[in-house]
Protein backbone atom coordinates (compact mmCIF):
# COMPACT_ATOMS: atom_id res chain seq x y z
CA UNK A 1 0.00 0.00 0.00
CA UNK A 2 1.67 3.36 -1.00
CA UNK A 3 0.88 6.57 0.50
CA UNK A 4 1.01 8.20 4.33
CA UNK A 5 -1.34 7.08 6.58
CA UNK A 6 -3.68 9.44 7.17
CA UNK A 7 -4.36 10.29 11.37
CA UNK A 8 -7.76 10.57 12.63
CA UNK A 9 -9.43 10.21 15.99
CA UNK A 10 -12.43 8.02 15.69
CA UNK A 11 -15.14 9.16 18.02
CA UNK A 12 -16.64 5.70 18.48
CA UNK A 13 -19.13 6.53 21.86
CA UNK A 14 -22.39 4.43 20.70
CA UNK A 15 -21.43 2.64 17.41
CA UNK A 16 -20.73 -0.93 16.51
CA UNK A 17 -17.27 -1.58 16.26
CA UNK A 18 -16.68 -5.56 15.60
CA UNK A 19 -14.06 -7.82 16.96
CA UNK A 20 -13.03 -10.82 15.67
CA UNK A 21 -11.09 -13.16 17.79
CA UNK A 22 -11.06 -14.23 21.36
CA UNK A 23 -7.95 -14.72 22.28
CA UNK A 24 -4.70 -12.60 23.33
CA UNK A 25 -5.03 -10.38 20.61
CA UNK A 26 -8.60 -9.48 21.47
CA UNK A 27 -7.97 -8.92 25.06
CA UNK A 28 -5.56 -6.06 24.55
CA UNK A 29 -7.60 -4.41 21.87
CA UNK A 30 -10.91 -4.58 23.23
CA UNK A 31 -10.60 -2.34 26.35
CA UNK A 32 -9.24 0.66 24.75
CA UNK A 33 -12.65 0.40 22.79
CA UNK A 34 -14.73 -0.33 25.43
CA UNK A 35 -12.90 3.12 26.62
CA UNK A 36 -13.73 4.90 23.83
CA UNK A 37 -17.62 3.86 24.33
CA UNK A 38 -17.56 1.99 21.45
CA UNK A 39 -20.69 -1.06 21.43
CA UNK A 40 -19.03 -3.98 20.41
CA UNK A 41 -19.59 -7.13 18.73
CA UNK A 42 -17.14 -9.90 19.77
CA UNK A 43 -17.08 -12.91 17.64
CA UNK A 44 -15.51 -15.70 18.45
CA UNK A 45 -16.18 -18.91 19.47
CA UNK A 46 -13.94 -19.10 22.58
CA UNK A 47 -12.88 -15.97 25.21
CA UNK A 48 -10.12 -15.64 27.29
CA UNK A 49 -11.25 -15.65 30.79
CA UNK A 50 -11.16 -11.52 30.60
CA UNK A 51 -13.00 -11.30 27.91
CA UNK A 52 -15.29 -13.76 29.12
CA UNK A 53 -15.81 -11.06 32.50
CA UNK A 54 -16.30 -8.24 29.79
CA UNK A 55 -19.23 -10.65 27.76
CA UNK A 56 -20.45 -11.87 31.58
CA UNK A 57 -20.89 -8.19 32.70
CA UNK A 58 -22.84 -7.14 29.15
CA UNK A 59 -20.17 -4.82 28.71
CA UNK A 60 -20.09 -6.16 24.97
CA UNK A 61 -22.15 -8.19 22.80
CA UNK A 62 -20.58 -11.61 22.05
CA UNK A 63 -21.67 -13.93 19.17
CA UNK A 64 -19.93 -17.08 20.29
CA UNK A 65 -19.39 -18.58 16.80
CA UNK A 66 -17.21 -18.27 13.79
CA UNK A 67 -17.33 -14.82 11.63
CA UNK A 68 -19.91 -14.47 9.16
CA UNK A 69 -20.01 -11.20 6.98
CA UNK A 70 -23.46 -9.99 7.91
CA UNK A 71 -21.73 -9.54 10.93
CA UNK A 72 -20.07 -6.40 10.03
CA UNK A 73 -23.33 -4.91 8.92
CA UNK A 74 -24.05 -1.24 10.94
CA UNK A 75 -20.37 -1.59 11.31
CA UNK A 76 -18.08 1.34 11.70
CA UNK A 77 -14.63 -0.29 12.22
CA UNK A 78 -13.61 -4.00 12.18
CA UNK A 79 -10.75 -5.67 14.12
CA UNK A 80 -9.46 -8.70 13.09
CA UNK A 81 -7.41 -10.34 16.16
CA UNK A 82 -6.93 -14.04 14.72
CA UNK A 83 -4.20 -15.82 13.26
CA UNK A 84 -6.42 -17.67 10.53
CA UNK A 85 -5.23 -15.81 6.99
CA UNK A 86 -8.33 -17.11 4.90
CA UNK A 87 -10.70 -16.16 7.70
CA UNK A 88 -8.57 -12.86 8.41
CA UNK A 89 -9.05 -12.62 4.58
CA UNK A 90 -12.48 -13.12 4.35
CA UNK A 91 -13.19 -10.80 7.07
CA UNK A 92 -11.32 -8.08 5.15
CA UNK A 93 -13.42 -8.81 2.20
CA UNK A 94 -16.26 -8.50 3.94
CA UNK A 95 -15.39 -4.93 5.36
CA UNK A 96 -13.72 -3.77 1.95
CA UNK A 97 -17.41 -4.66 0.00
CA UNK A 98 -18.97 -2.56 3.01
CA UNK A 99 -16.53 0.55 3.15
CA UNK A 100 -15.53 -0.33 6.83
CA UNK A 101 -12.12 0.08 7.90
CA UNK A 102 -10.47 -3.08 8.94
CA UNK A 103 -7.62 -3.33 11.13
CA UNK A 104 -5.49 -6.37 10.61
CA UNK A 105 -3.41 -7.77 13.92
CA UNK A 106 -2.35 -10.60 11.44
CA UNK A 107 -1.25 -8.81 8.64
CA UNK A 108 -0.68 -5.18 8.35
CA UNK A 109 -0.16 -4.64 4.92
CA UNK A 110 -3.85 -6.46 4.29
CA UNK A 111 -5.06 -4.14 6.68
CA UNK A 112 -7.07 -0.60 5.76
CA UNK A 113 -6.37 1.13 8.91
CA UNK A 114 -3.45 1.32 11.67
CA UNK A 115 -4.24 0.80 15.51
CA UNK A 116 -1.42 3.42 16.98
CA UNK A 117 0.57 3.34 19.73
CA UNK A 118 -1.18 5.17 22.52
CA UNK A 119 0.13 7.57 25.61
CA UNK A 120 -2.42 9.43 27.62
CA UNK A 121 -1.50 12.24 29.96
CA UNK A 122 -5.23 13.95 30.93
CA UNK A 123 -6.86 15.02 27.81
CA UNK A 124 -3.88 14.58 25.57
CA UNK A 125 -3.75 11.43 23.81
CA UNK A 126 -0.56 11.03 21.54
CA UNK A 127 -1.16 8.36 19.16
CA UNK A 128 2.24 7.23 16.91
CA UNK A 129 2.54 4.85 13.64
CA UNK A 130 5.61 3.40 13.06
CA UNK A 131 5.34 2.87 9.34
CA UNK A 132 3.80 -0.39 10.20
CA UNK A 133 6.36 -1.37 12.45
CA UNK A 134 5.16 -1.96 15.90
CA UNK A 135 7.92 -2.27 17.88
CA UNK A 136 8.98 1.39 16.08
CA UNK A 137 5.83 2.79 17.27
CA UNK A 138 5.71 1.55 20.66
CA UNK A 139 9.64 2.57 21.11
CA UNK A 140 8.73 6.15 20.18
CA UNK A 141 5.76 6.45 22.18
CA UNK A 142 7.33 5.35 25.22
CA UNK A 143 10.52 8.15 24.54
CA UNK A 144 7.34 10.74 23.98
CA UNK A 145 5.41 9.17 27.52
CA UNK A 146 8.95 9.56 29.26
CA UNK A 147 9.00 13.02 27.76
CA UNK A 148 6.05 13.86 29.26
CA UNK A 149 6.36 12.83 32.13
CA UNK A 150 9.26 14.78 32.91
CA UNK A 151 7.66 17.61 35.45
CA UNK A 152 8.66 20.71 33.05
CA UNK A 153 7.44 18.58 29.90
CA UNK A 154 5.53 20.74 27.54
CA UNK A 155 2.11 19.39 28.18
CA UNK A 156 2.43 19.66 32.31
CA UNK A 157 2.23 23.30 32.12
CA UNK A 158 -0.69 24.55 34.33
CA UNK A 159 -3.11 25.64 31.14
CA UNK A 160 -2.81 22.01 30.01
CA UNK A 161 -3.65 20.12 32.81
CA UNK A 162 -6.96 19.00 32.98
CA UNK A 163 -9.38 20.49 35.57
CA UNK A 164 -6.72 23.46 36.26
CA UNK A 165 -7.85 26.81 35.87
CA UNK A 166 -6.61 30.28 34.83
CA UNK A 167 -5.29 31.85 37.73
CA UNK A 168 -8.28 34.31 38.59
CA UNK A 169 -10.82 31.41 39.04
CA UNK A 170 -10.81 29.12 41.84
CA UNK A 171 -8.00 26.15 41.30
CA UNK A 172 -8.22 22.94 43.20
CA UNK A 173 -7.39 20.75 46.19
CA UNK A 174 -5.76 16.93 45.67
CA UNK A 175 -5.68 15.32 48.94
CA UNK A 176 -2.90 12.48 47.21
CA UNK A 177 -2.15 9.49 49.42
CA UNK A 178 1.36 9.35 48.97
CA UNK A 179 1.69 5.70 50.13
CA UNK A 180 3.32 3.93 53.18
CA UNK A 181 7.00 5.19 52.75
CA UNK A 182 8.84 4.32 49.16
CA UNK A 183 8.74 6.92 47.08
CA UNK A 184 7.86 4.97 44.22
CA UNK A 185 4.85 3.52 46.27
CA UNK A 186 2.61 6.57 45.54
CA UNK A 187 0.18 6.30 43.07
CA UNK A 188 0.63 7.29 38.93
CA UNK A 189 -2.30 9.94 39.60
CA UNK A 190 -1.12 11.16 42.35
CA UNK A 191 2.57 11.44 41.10
CA UNK A 192 1.29 13.31 38.27
CA UNK A 193 -0.41 15.46 39.88
CA UNK A 194 2.50 16.06 42.62
CA UNK A 195 4.52 17.12 39.85
CA UNK A 196 1.99 19.78 38.66
CA UNK A 197 1.32 21.13 41.96
CA UNK A 198 1.63 25.08 42.80
CA UNK A 199 1.50 24.40 46.43
CA UNK A 200 1.98 20.87 47.89
CA UNK A 201 1.11 20.82 51.84
CA UNK A 202 2.93 17.57 52.86
CA UNK A 203 2.91 15.61 56.34
CA UNK A 204 5.10 14.20 58.34
CA UNK A 205 5.08 10.89 57.40
CA UNK A 206 5.74 11.71 53.80
CA UNK A 207 8.48 10.19 51.62
CA UNK A 208 10.74 12.75 52.26
CA UNK A 209 12.01 11.71 48.34
CA UNK A 210 8.60 12.38 47.22
CA UNK A 211 9.60 16.48 47.42
CA UNK A 212 12.21 16.23 44.81
CA UNK A 213 9.23 15.92 42.52
CA UNK A 214 7.30 19.54 43.58
CA UNK A 215 8.25 21.98 40.87
CA UNK A 216 11.14 24.12 41.93
CA UNK A 217 9.11 27.33 41.86
CA UNK A 218 5.70 25.64 43.68
CA UNK A 219 5.47 26.70 47.39
CA UNK A 220 5.71 23.76 50.17
CA UNK A 221 4.32 24.00 53.43
CA UNK A 222 5.69 21.93 55.81
CA UNK A 223 2.35 20.73 57.97
CA UNK A 224 4.71 19.25 60.74
CA UNK A 225 5.97 22.72 61.23
CA UNK A 226 3.14 24.32 62.13
CA UNK A 227 3.97 25.94 65.19
CA UNK A 228 0.39 25.33 67.24
CA UNK A 229 -1.26 22.32 68.74
CA UNK A 230 -2.94 19.48 66.76
CA UNK A 231 -6.36 21.09 66.31
CA UNK A 232 -4.99 24.47 65.38
CA UNK A 233 -2.40 23.31 63.05
CA UNK A 234 -5.42 21.16 61.72
CA UNK A 235 -7.33 24.55 61.51
CA UNK A 236 -4.31 26.13 59.92
CA UNK A 237 -4.26 23.71 57.41
CA UNK A 238 -7.55 23.80 55.80
CA UNK A 239 -7.26 27.61 56.14
CA UNK A 240 -3.98 27.04 53.64
CA UNK A 241 -5.24 24.94 51.58
CA UNK A 242 -8.57 26.72 50.97
CA UNK A 243 -6.74 30.25 50.66
CA UNK A 244 -4.51 28.74 48.15
CA UNK A 245 -6.95 27.47 45.94
CA UNK A 246 -9.25 30.18 46.09
CA UNK A 247 -6.06 32.13 44.69
CA UNK A 248 -6.49 29.73 41.08
CA UNK A 249 -3.95 27.25 42.93
CA UNK A 250 -3.85 23.89 42.58
CA UNK A 251 -2.79 22.12 46.06
CA UNK A 252 -1.30 19.25 46.47
CA UNK A 253 -2.52 17.92 50.32
CA UNK A 254 0.25 15.09 50.26
CA UNK A 255 -0.73 12.58 52.94
CA UNK A 256 1.01 8.86 54.29
CA UNK A 257 -0.79 6.16 53.61
CA UNK A 258 -4.00 6.86 52.54
CA UNK A 259 -5.59 10.22 52.94
CA UNK A 260 -8.61 8.45 54.29
CA UNK A 261 -6.86 6.03 56.89
CA UNK A 262 -6.58 7.74 59.92
CA UNK A 263 -5.51 10.78 58.34
CA UNK A 264 -7.64 13.54 59.29
CA UNK A 265 -8.47 13.76 55.35
CA UNK A 266 -12.02 13.88 55.64
CA UNK A 267 -12.09 17.42 57.48
CA UNK A 268 -9.68 18.48 54.98
CA UNK A 269 -12.30 17.47 52.50
CA UNK A 270 -15.68 18.89 54.33
CA UNK A 271 -13.48 22.59 55.07
CA UNK A 272 -12.83 22.65 51.31
CA UNK A 273 -16.32 21.92 50.40
CA UNK A 274 -17.70 24.59 52.86
CA UNK A 275 -15.74 27.22 51.09
CA UNK A 276 -16.45 26.39 47.63
CA UNK A 277 -13.19 24.94 46.95
CA UNK A 278 -13.14 21.63 43.93
CA UNK A 279 -11.59 18.53 45.92
CA UNK A 280 -10.01 15.34 44.54
CA UNK A 281 -9.24 12.43 46.28
CA UNK A 282 -6.17 10.17 45.00
CA UNK A 283 -6.19 6.94 47.28
CA UNK A 284 -3.03 5.59 48.75
CA UNK A 285 -1.22 2.53 49.51
CA UNK A 286 -2.13 2.06 53.36
CA UNK A 287 0.53 0.70 55.58
CA UNK A 288 -1.94 -1.30 57.45
CA UNK A 289 -1.71 -3.06 54.61
CA UNK A 290 2.27 -2.51 53.21
CA UNK A 291 3.56 -2.96 56.14
CA UNK A 292 2.79 -6.12 57.49
CA UNK A 293 3.00 -7.13 53.49
CA UNK A 294 7.01 -5.47 53.68
CA UNK A 295 7.46 -7.53 56.56
CA UNK A 296 6.20 -10.90 54.56
CA UNK A 297 2.72 -10.82 56.61
CA UNK A 298 -0.38 -10.93 54.32
CA UNK A 299 -3.14 -9.35 56.03
CA UNK A 300 -5.36 -12.35 54.83
CA UNK A 301 -4.45 -15.91 53.86
CA UNK A 302 -6.78 -18.72 52.51
CA UNK A 303 -7.18 -21.27 55.78
CA UNK A 304 -6.09 -19.16 58.21
CA UNK A 305 -7.69 -15.45 58.55
CA UNK A 306 -10.74 -14.21 56.40
CA UNK A 307 -10.95 -10.57 58.10
CA UNK A 308 -8.63 -7.91 58.88
CA UNK A 309 -9.14 -5.40 60.99
CA UNK A 310 -7.24 -2.07 61.33
CA UNK A 311 -7.69 0.25 64.51
CA UNK A 312 -6.04 3.21 66.03
CA UNK A 313 -4.33 2.56 69.28
CA UNK A 314 -3.98 6.14 69.82
CA UNK A 315 -6.53 6.58 72.70
CA UNK A 316 -5.80 3.83 75.79
CA UNK A 317 -8.44 1.25 75.84
CA UNK A 318 -9.61 2.29 79.45
CA UNK A 319 -9.92 5.95 77.94
CA UNK A 320 -13.80 7.61 77.97
CA UNK A 321 -12.32 8.61 74.68
CA UNK A 322 -11.82 5.69 73.35
CA UNK A 323 -13.90 4.50 70.65
CA UNK A 324 -12.79 0.98 69.94
CA UNK A 325 -14.78 -1.88 71.13
CA UNK A 326 -11.43 -3.70 72.29
CA UNK A 327 -13.33 -6.39 74.39
CA UNK A 328 -15.32 -7.13 70.92
CA UNK A 329 -12.16 -7.21 69.01
CA UNK A 330 -10.82 -9.72 71.57
CA UNK A 331 -13.81 -12.26 69.98
CA UNK A 332 -12.22 -11.85 66.61
CA UNK A 333 -9.91 -14.64 65.00
CA UNK A 334 -8.66 -12.78 61.85
CA UNK A 335 -5.87 -10.39 61.70
CA UNK A 336 -5.88 -7.21 63.72
CA UNK A 337 -3.77 -4.47 62.73
CA UNK A 338 -3.00 -1.76 64.89
CA UNK A 339 -1.72 1.63 64.22
CA UNK A 340 -0.30 4.71 66.33
CA UNK A 341 -0.35 2.16 68.96
CA UNK A 342 2.97 1.84 70.61
CA UNK A 343 2.43 3.91 73.24
CA UNK A 344 -0.65 2.36 74.57
CA UNK A 345 0.71 -1.21 73.37
CA UNK A 346 0.76 -2.76 77.12
CA UNK A 347 -2.68 -1.45 77.68
CA UNK A 348 -4.00 -2.44 74.89
CA UNK A 349 -2.06 -6.21 74.28
CA UNK A 350 -3.45 -7.13 78.20
CA UNK A 351 -6.82 -5.93 77.00
CA UNK A 352 -7.28 -8.31 74.49
CA UNK A 353 -5.87 -11.21 76.41
CA UNK A 354 -8.17 -9.90 79.41
CA UNK A 355 -11.13 -10.82 76.92
CA UNK A 356 -9.67 -14.26 76.04
CA UNK A 357 -7.44 -13.70 72.64
CA UNK A 358 -4.82 -16.18 73.43
CA UNK A 359 -1.41 -14.60 74.43
CA UNK A 360 0.14 -16.76 71.90
CA UNK A 361 -1.24 -15.32 69.04
CA UNK A 362 1.11 -14.67 66.73
CA UNK A 363 2.63 -10.92 66.87
CA UNK A 364 5.05 -8.65 64.49
CA UNK A 365 6.11 -5.01 64.63
CA UNK A 366 6.74 -3.14 61.49
CA UNK A 367 8.58 0.19 62.21
CA UNK A 368 9.16 2.33 58.92
CA UNK A 369 8.23 -0.54 56.70
CA UNK A 370 9.21 -0.12 53.42
CA UNK A 371 11.85 1.96 54.16
CA UNK A 372 15.86 1.78 54.03
CA UNK A 373 15.74 1.62 57.75
CA UNK A 374 12.59 -0.85 58.31
CA UNK A 375 12.63 -2.90 61.39
CA UNK A 376 10.82 -5.74 61.97
CA UNK A 377 9.87 -7.25 65.67
CA UNK A 378 8.39 -11.09 65.77
CA UNK A 379 6.72 -11.98 69.08
CA UNK A 380 3.42 -12.84 70.50
CA UNK A 381 0.14 -11.08 71.70
CA UNK A 382 1.56 -11.67 75.73
CA UNK A 383 4.87 -10.40 75.25
CA UNK A 384 5.12 -8.21 72.10
CA UNK A 385 4.57 -4.79 74.51
CA UNK A 386 7.73 -5.93 76.47
CA UNK A 387 9.59 -7.01 73.19
CA UNK A 388 9.02 -3.40 71.83
CA UNK A 389 10.74 -1.74 74.79
CA UNK A 390 13.44 -4.03 74.73
CA UNK A 391 14.08 -3.54 71.48
CA UNK A 392 13.57 0.51 71.61
CA UNK A 393 10.97 0.04 68.35
CA UNK A 394 9.62 4.10 67.61
CA UNK A 395 6.88 5.16 65.58
CA UNK A 396 6.16 5.28 62.92
CA UNK A 397 5.06 1.15 63.74
CA UNK A 398 2.26 -0.94 62.61
CA UNK A 399 1.44 -3.98 65.50
CA UNK A 400 -0.14 -6.62 63.29
CA UNK A 401 -1.47 -9.89 65.61
CA UNK A 402 -2.90 -13.07 64.22
CA UNK A 403 -1.76 -16.47 63.00
CA UNK A 404 -1.01 -14.53 59.55
CA UNK A 405 2.24 -12.78 61.09
CA UNK A 406 3.75 -16.53 61.23
CA UNK A 407 1.81 -17.96 57.60
CA UNK A 408 4.28 -17.86 55.47
CA UNK A 409 7.21 -18.21 58.27
CA UNK A 410 10.13 -20.46 56.76
CA UNK A 411 9.04 -20.19 52.85
CA UNK A 412 12.41 -18.06 52.81
CA UNK A 413 11.61 -14.40 52.15
CA UNK A 414 14.19 -13.17 53.16
CA UNK A 415 15.14 -10.36 50.69
CA UNK A 416 12.31 -10.75 48.72
CA UNK A 417 11.60 -8.02 46.65
CA UNK A 418 8.99 -5.53 48.84
CA UNK A 419 11.15 -6.00 51.86
CA UNK A 420 13.72 -3.95 51.70
CA UNK A 421 17.33 -4.65 53.79
CA UNK A 422 16.60 -3.48 57.08
CA UNK A 423 19.78 -2.49 58.80
CA UNK A 424 19.72 -2.83 62.08
CA UNK A 425 16.50 -4.89 62.09
CA UNK A 426 16.07 -7.82 63.55
CA UNK A 427 14.91 -10.85 61.15
N1 LIG B 1 -2.92 7.40 56.55
C1 LIG B 1 -1.84 6.55 57.03
C2 LIG B 1 -1.90 6.32 58.50
C3 LIG B 1 -1.78 7.59 59.31
S1 LIG B 1 -1.76 7.28 61.05
C4 LIG B 1 -1.88 5.23 56.25
O1 LIG B 1 -2.85 4.94 55.56
O2 LIG B 1 -0.89 4.50 56.30
C5 LIG B 1 -0.04 7.16 61.34
C6 LIG B 1 0.33 5.71 61.67
O3 LIG B 1 0.45 4.96 60.49
C7 LIG B 1 1.67 5.54 62.34
O4 LIG B 1 1.60 5.79 63.72
C8 LIG B 1 1.95 4.10 62.05
O5 LIG B 1 1.18 3.27 62.90
C9 LIG B 1 1.41 3.96 60.67
N2 LIG B 1 2.45 4.11 59.65
C10 LIG B 1 2.48 5.00 58.65
N3 LIG B 1 3.56 4.81 57.87
C11 LIG B 1 4.21 3.75 58.36
C12 LIG B 1 5.38 3.03 58.01
N4 LIG B 1 6.11 3.37 56.93
N5 LIG B 1 5.75 1.98 58.75
C13 LIG B 1 5.04 1.61 59.81
N6 LIG B 1 3.93 2.24 60.20
C14 LIG B 1 3.51 3.30 59.49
Amino acid sequence: MSGNPYPLGLRLAGRRVVVVGGGVVATRRVPALLDAGAHVLLVAPELTPALRAHADAARLDWAPRRFAPDDLDGAWLVQVAIDDPIAAASVSAAAAERRIFCVRADDRFSATAWTPAVTRQGPVTVAVLGGGDPRRSMAVRDAIRDLLDVRKGPLSTPAVEEGSLPHTRVGRVALVGAGPGDPELITVRGWRLLTRADVVVADRLVPGLLLDEVRADAELVDASKIPYGPSRAQEEINQILVDRALAGKLVVRLKGGDPYVFGRGGEELLACAAAGVPVTVVPGVTSSIAAPAAAGIPVTHRGVAHEFTVVSGHVAPDSPDSLVRWDALAGLRGTLVVLMGLKNLAAITATLVAHGRPAETPAAVVQEATTGAQRVLRSTLGTVAADVVAAGLRPPAVVVLGDVATALAGAGLEGFPGSPPAPGGQA
